[in-house]
C-alpha cells in the first residue's frame, strides 16, 4: 500500500514543475525535534503546569521573561539539529527548478541549512535575534549563552528571539510571499502538520492547482481535499521518491 502510494505520488512529482512544500514540525521530527500534538510530542510535557503554548505566548514573554528563556533554551532549540531525507530531497528539487518554495510553520532554519533559497519561515527562526530596543541583531549563540534573559550589548535591552509567539501576527510579507506561491504552485505537499495553527491553516485555500498531497502521520482535516494522503512519515516518504534527473 505504502509503496504504491509512493509511487503515485513519483508521478505527480514527476508531472509537475511548480511544486510548493507547506510543512510543520512532523518534517523535523526525524532530525531528532519533537512536535508538538504527537503522543511525544512537547503538548505533554508540561513545564511548572504550563503548556507550552502558554508559555510560548506574547503575554507570557513580558509578565515572565526568565521562565520564557528557560524553557525556550531547554526545548524550542535544537543547535545539533541536521536536515534530513526530506530537506535533503527538497533542496534538490529547488535546484532542478521542480520546486518553487517551501512554506515552512518550523522555526528550526533546517530548510535553509540544507541549502533552500525559497523558504517562508512564516513563523520566523530561532537564528536571527533582535533588541527590543535598539533592532541590534544577535545570533542564536547569544541567546544560547546567556544565563537567564539575554541582553543587548549595546544598550542593555532585551533580547528577542526572532519567532512568532501565540498572540503575535506573522510577517506580513513572509504570508503574503507564501501565499502568492501556494496560489502559483501546481502541486501543494501539505506534510508534518496537524495544520491546527491560523493563518497558516487557511494558506490552503490558496492553492488551485492541480495536485494537493498530504503526508502525516495522522489524518488531518485537509486529507478530504487531497488528491493523495498518504499516511506515513515524511523523511521515509521524501527519501523514497527518486533522484531528480
Ligand atoms: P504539530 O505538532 O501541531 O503537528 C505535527 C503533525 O506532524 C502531527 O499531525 C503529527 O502526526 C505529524 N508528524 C510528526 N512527525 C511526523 C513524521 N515524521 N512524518 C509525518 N508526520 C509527522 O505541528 P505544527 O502543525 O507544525 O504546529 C505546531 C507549531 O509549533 C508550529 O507553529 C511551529 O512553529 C511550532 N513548532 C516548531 C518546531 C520546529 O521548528 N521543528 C517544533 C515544534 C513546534
Ligand atoms: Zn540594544
Amino acid at each position: 500500500m505504502f509503496e504504491n502510494e509512493t509511487a503515485r505520488l513519483q508521478k505527480i512529482v514527476d508531472a509537475s514543475r511548480r511544486i510548493v512544500f507547506f510543512g510543520g514540525a512532523g518534517v523535523s521530527t526525524a532530525s531528532g525535534i519533537p512536535d508538538f500534538r504527537s503522543e511525544n510530542g512537547l503538548y505533554g510535557e508540561v513545564y511548572r503546569g504550563l503548556t507550552p503554548e502558554m508559555i510560548l505566548s506574547k503575554s507570557f514573554f513580558y509578565l515572565h521573561p526568565a521562565e520564557f528563556f528557560d524553557f525556550y533554551r531547554q526545548y524550542m532549540v535544537h543547535p545539533e539539529a541536521r536536515p534530513n531525507a526530506a530537506h535533503r530531497r527538497l533542496y534538490q528539487w529547488e535546484k532542478r527548478d521542480r520546486l518553487r518554495g517551501i512554506v515552512t510553520q518550523n522555526i528550526d532554519g533546517l530548510h535553509k541549512m540544507a541549502g533552500n533559497k525559497r523558504v517562508y519561515e512564516i513563523h520566523g527562526t530561532v537564528y536571527e535575534n533582535s533588541c527590543m530596543d535598539c533592532g541590534a541583531q544577535y545570533p542564536l549563540d547569544k541567546v544560547l549563552r546567556a544565563s537567564g534573559i539575554p541582553r543587548c550589548e549595546r544598550c542593555g535591552g532585551v533580547i528577542k528571539p526572532g519567532v512568532v509567539l501565540y498572540g503575535e501576527a506573522p510577517d506580513k510579507y513572509t504570508c503574503m510571499g507564501a501565499c502568492r506561491e501556494i496560489s502559483n504552485a501546481d502541486t501543494l505537499i501539505v506534510a508534518g502538520t496537524s495544520l491546527s495553527v491560523e493563518p497558516a491553516a487557511s494558506f490552503l485555500d490558496y492553492f488551485n492547482g492541480k495536485n494537493l498531497v498530504v503526508v502525516n502521520r495522522e489524518p488531518i482535516a485537509a486529507d478530504s481535499r487531497a488528491s493523495l494522503a498518504i499516511r506515513g512519515d515524511v523523511a521515509e516518504v521524501m527519501g523514497k521518491l527518486r533522484e531528480d534527473e
